[in-house]
């Protein structure tokens, strides 16, 4: 079993994102124990350091729930993706895209829904907006039926993509983890975006910061469309004008 292509394809693919994990955790520490970062961070408020350790059982769990879900996930789904030769480089850009598309409108709508329903605010999503000022590793500091929930985007995105084209290239896929992944820690940093937000359509880390910071509207987490689209964006300049969303 050990050397078989569904295995070995699963196991490069979750070794990748526990990799992310590990760089979200120095990540954080950078953030929350040295001054490198201090003259660019969003808001202003001291951080309280102890919260890593804290935070750290649920996150945790929630990554090896993820390995898990992923490993088997995409062991069974092998034959969603194209394992034989990497395709044209716009192909592939063009598998990310669809990937991107569908697992973040999925995000935004269950998010939303998180938020205007509040039961599911005061009893589940309420723990991921204990991060008032997020660090990197709070992007996985959420209740586990959150994280089990938006684990179905990647696999939204990746059979969409399938059935509107071909099977996603594995080398896009890759690709695909080590972008959203980059993305989710850099606008859970607390850091002002240097690289997202001069590209067109993309979500900066301010845009989810400030969710975080009052948790009202900016539900997209990596495309802006979404909030534009259905009317919930808000900017720092209406909250200072005290508008909600
Ligand atoms: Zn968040
Ligand atoms: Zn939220």
């Amino acid at each position: 079993m050990l050397q078989t292509p569904e295995f070995i394809f699963a196991a490069k693919s979750v070794l990748l994102t526990l990799a992310f994990f590990v760089f979200a955790f120095v990540q954080s520490l950078v953030v929350l124990y040295t001054p490198w970062f201090s003259g660019n961070r969003i808001q202003e408020k001291k951080y309280k350091q102890g919260l890593l350790w804290k935070r750290m059982p649920l996150i945790g769990l929630n990554a090896f729930l993820i390995i898990f879900i992923n490993f088997f996930g995409l062991y069974f789904g092998y034959s969603l993706f194209n394992h034989g030769e990497t395709p044209e480089f716009y192909i592939i850009g063009a598998q990310i895209l669809l990937i991107v598309v569908f697992d973040d409108i999925y995000f935004y709508f269950y998010h939303k829904f998180l938020h205007e329903n509040k039961w599911a605010l005061h009893h589940i999503h309420g723990i991921h907006h204990q991060a008032i000022m997020p660090f990197p590793m709070e992007f996985i500091y959420v209740h586990p039926a959150e994280w089990f929930l938006g684990s179905f985007g990647l696999f939204i995105g990746v059979i969409i993509a399938a059935i509107l084209g071909s099977p996603v290239s594995a080398v896009a896929f890759w690709l695909y983890i080590v972008v959203r992944n980059l993305h989710e820690t850099d606008i859970h940093s607390g850091i002002k975006s240097r690289i997202f937000n001069k590209i067109p359509f993309i979500a900066p880390a301010e845009h989810h910061d400030l969710h975080h910071s009052r948790p009202f509207g900016n539900y997209a987490s990596t495309l802006l469309i979404w909030d534009k689209v259905f009317g919930t964006e808000v900017t720092p300049e209406e909250v200072k004008k005290g508008k909600k969303a």
